[in-house]
């Protein structure tokens, strides 16, 4: 916490923080391994750079270096003596002065870390999940910006999950204002028909997820076409597959949207193949990928 190793109970702030009052704020999901190499952290110079280019969208300059950053991530899951685990940075505005203008506000960072497992669950992962197309619509790009993993961004993705899984769903699908698929709530989408693979492009309102590229750089060692386009909700429905991606999401197959039932209704062949890719890059099994892989120890 700002260049400190501290306690998780004493890592505080107040309550007059301005990022709490506004939301303006950037934070990042980053997943370590267990790999056959020992504890990495996957792609931690691509989710370091959004995170510095999330602050740069908002605003913000952060008072350390992109080494630094990459430095306190590796520390604290080695501190904490994670095997494998989330890792979750986030910089905010502090509390010298409320109102909306933050000029002159210091700037502040830390990193947690914690063990966590699939995010929509292990039977997610194999079987597929149910998700809702959400009544709320993705942000406008030109709103609270969403190339930026700002803070606020996520009220949108709250109210769309809770919306969802209130009604007996595992996630949400949001479209943007014009009515095209945009993403998850915490996830990019992708579909499959015909063999080809498409994902909405990123005028769309979707975060350009970081596991979104691992999946391109996949499905081109598979000698899989992948197409970005505007993508509309019924194409899911008559999709051969679909399946979500996300550091916390990893690779996760959607076996039904607004409860039709998409190909198979289960885990597709291709997500399967791609999905299995997936692992074994994380895992450290696919050495043509190793310099995504950064050791806690090295
Ligand atoms: N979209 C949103 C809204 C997200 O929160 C995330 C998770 N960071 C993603 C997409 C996927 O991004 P990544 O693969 O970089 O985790």
């Amino acid at each position: 916490m700002d260049g400190q190793m501290v306690d998780w109970r004493d890592a505080k702030i107040h309550v007059l923080t301005h990022t709490l009052h506004y939301g303006c704020g950037a934070f990042e999901g980053v997943r370590a391994y267990e790999t056959v190499g020992g504890t990495a952290i996957f792609r931690l110079r691509e989710h370091t750079e959004r995170l510095f280019n999330s602050a740069k969208i908002l605003r913000m300059k952060i008072p350390f270096t992109i080494e630094q950053v990459e430095e306190a991530q590796k520390a604290v899951v080695r501190d904490n003596n994670l095997a494998s685990g989330y890792l979750r940075p986030l910089t905010w505005v502090g509390s010298e002065k409320l109102g909306v203008s933050a000029k002159n506000n210091t700037i502040h960072l830390m990193v947690a870390a914690w063990p966590w497992g699939a995010y929509l669950g292990e039977e997610g992962l194999k079987r597929g999940i149910r998700v809702k197309t959400s009544s709320y619509t993705r942000h406008h790009v030109n709103i609270t910006m969403t190339q930026a993993k700002a803070v606020s961004n996520y009220t949108n993705s709250i109210l769309a999950n809770a919306e969802a899984t209130d009604d007996g769903y595992d996630e949400a699908l949001l479209l943007d204002a014009s009515g095209f698929v945009s993403e998850g709530a915490g996830e990019n989408i992708f579909i499959v028909k015909n063999g080809v693979i498409y994902t909405p492009d990123l005028s769309a309102g979707a975060l350009n997820g970081i596991t979104r590229n691992t999946i391109f750089h996949i499905a081109k060692d598979l000698g899989l076409e992948i197409v970005q386009k505007r993508i509309t909700r019924d194409e899911v429905y008559i999709a051969d597959e679909a399946f979500f991606t996300g550091t916390a999401a990893e690779v996760t197959p959607i076996r039904e949207l607004d409860r039709i039932e998409i190909g198979i209704g289960s885990r597709g062949p291709i997500t399967e193949k791609i999905q299995s890719a997936f692992f074994d890059i994380v895992g450290g099994r696919n050495p043509k990928y190793a310099h995504w892989l950064t050791p806690v120890n090295g």
